[in-house]
C-alpha cells in the first residue's frame, strides 16, 4: 500500500520583490485507497501544494518532508515522481503544440511503465477509456489542450488518470468550469479509478459540488497555506452552509 506523507511542508514562490512563503507547514498523509478532499478559498495555496508535490520548478521547498513509501519525493525529478506514481491533473492544463493526444498518452504510458505498451492492447485500452469518458474518437488526433474547451481539458486529464493508474492522484480543481453533465462524467472517471482501491486521491476543490459525486473519506480545510481543520464528510456539509469565513479571518 503506497503512502504519501507530507510533514511540515513550507514552500515559497519567486514573486516580484523576492521569495514569498505560500505553504506554511502542511501536514497530510494519504494512503492508497483513500480519498482526501482539500477545500479552501482562492489564494490559500492549494495549487501551490499540488505543484510542489509534482515538482514544479517555480516553487521552492524551504522546509519539511514529502515521502512516498519512505522514499524522498522532494529529491526526485519531475519524471521520477511520475514514475514513482505521483500524478497531477492541473487546474489549468497547458497546451503541448505539435503533440497529439494519442502520442502524448502513449509516450506518458511508456515513460511510467518503463516499456512501450503493446500497440494492439493499448489502442483498445485508449478507445475504451475514451468511450467511458464520452470523448469523441477524433479527439485522439488533436494537439494536447490546443483549442480544447474547459470540459475537454478536464476529460483529457481524467483520461490520463485512467490510463496511467498512478498510486497518488492529485486533482486540482478538476471540477472548475464544468457543466453538470461533464462534472458527472469526470466524477465517474475518478470513481472508477478509485474503486480499483489502487489509488490515493487528493481532490482539491473550492466548491462542495463535486463531493456529491465523489465521496471523500477525509475533508481538510486549507487556509493561509496550511490545513486549518480536518474531519470527515460532515465537514464539507458545514463548509457548504458556512463558507470559509471563519478560517480566513485573521488568516492570510
Ligand atoms: P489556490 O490554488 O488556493 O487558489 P494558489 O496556490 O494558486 O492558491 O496561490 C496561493 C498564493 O500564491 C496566491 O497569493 C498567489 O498569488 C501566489 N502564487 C502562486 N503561484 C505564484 C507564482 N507563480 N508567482 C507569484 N505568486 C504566486
Ligand atoms: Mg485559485
Ligand atoms: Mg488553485
Amino acid at each position: 500500500m503506497a503512502t504519501l506523507e507530507i510533514h511540515d511542508l513550507h514552500v515559497s514562490v519567486d514573486a516580484e520583490g523576492g521569495p514569498r512563503e505560500i505553504l506554511r507547514g502542511v501536514d497530510l498523509t494519504v494512503k492508497q485507497g483513500e480519498t482526501h478532499a482539500i477545500m479552501g478559498p482562492n489564494g490559500s495555496g492549494k495549487s501551490t501544494l499540488a505543484y510542489s508535490l509534482a515538482g514544479h520548478p517555480k516553487y521552492t521547498v524551504t522546509g519539511g518532508t514529502v515521502t512516498l513509501d519512505g522514499e524522498d519525493v522532494l529529491a526526485m525529478s519531475v519524471d521520477e515522481r511520475a514514475r514513482a506514481g505521483v500524478f497531477l491533473a492541473m487546474q489549468y492544463p497547458v497546451e503541448v503544440p505539435g503533440v497529439s493526444v494519442s502520442n502524448f498518452l502513449r509516450t506518458s504510458a511508456t515513460a511510467i511503465r518503463g516499456e512501450a505498451p503493446k500497440l494492439r492492447t493499448w489502442v483498445k485500452e485508449v478507445k475504451e477509456a475514451m468511450e467511458r469518458l464520452h470523448i469523441d474518437p477524433s479527439f485522439a488526433e488533436r494537439n494536447v489542450n490546443e483549442g480544447f474547451s474547459g470540459g475537454e481539458k478536464k476529460r483529457h486529464e481524467i483520461l490520463q488518470l485512467e490510463l496511467l493508474k498512478p498510486a497518488i492522484a492529485i486533482l486540482d480543481e478538476t471540477d472548475s468550469g464544468l457543466d453538470v453533465d461533464a462534472l458527472r462524467v469526470v466524477s465517474e472517471g475518478v470513481n472508477r479509478v478509485r474503486e480499483s482501491g489502487q489509488v490515493g486521491t487528493l481532490l482539491i476543490t473550492h466548491y462542495t459540488r463535486i463531493l456529491r459525486y465523489i465521496k471523500p473519506d477525509h475533508v481538510h480545510v486549507f487556509a493561509a497555506g496550511r490545513i486549518a481543520e480536518s474531519g470527515g464528510p460532515e465537514l464539507a456539509d458545514k463548509l457548504e452552509e458556512e463558507g470559509y469565513e471563519e478560517y480566513v479571518k485573521g488568516g492570510a
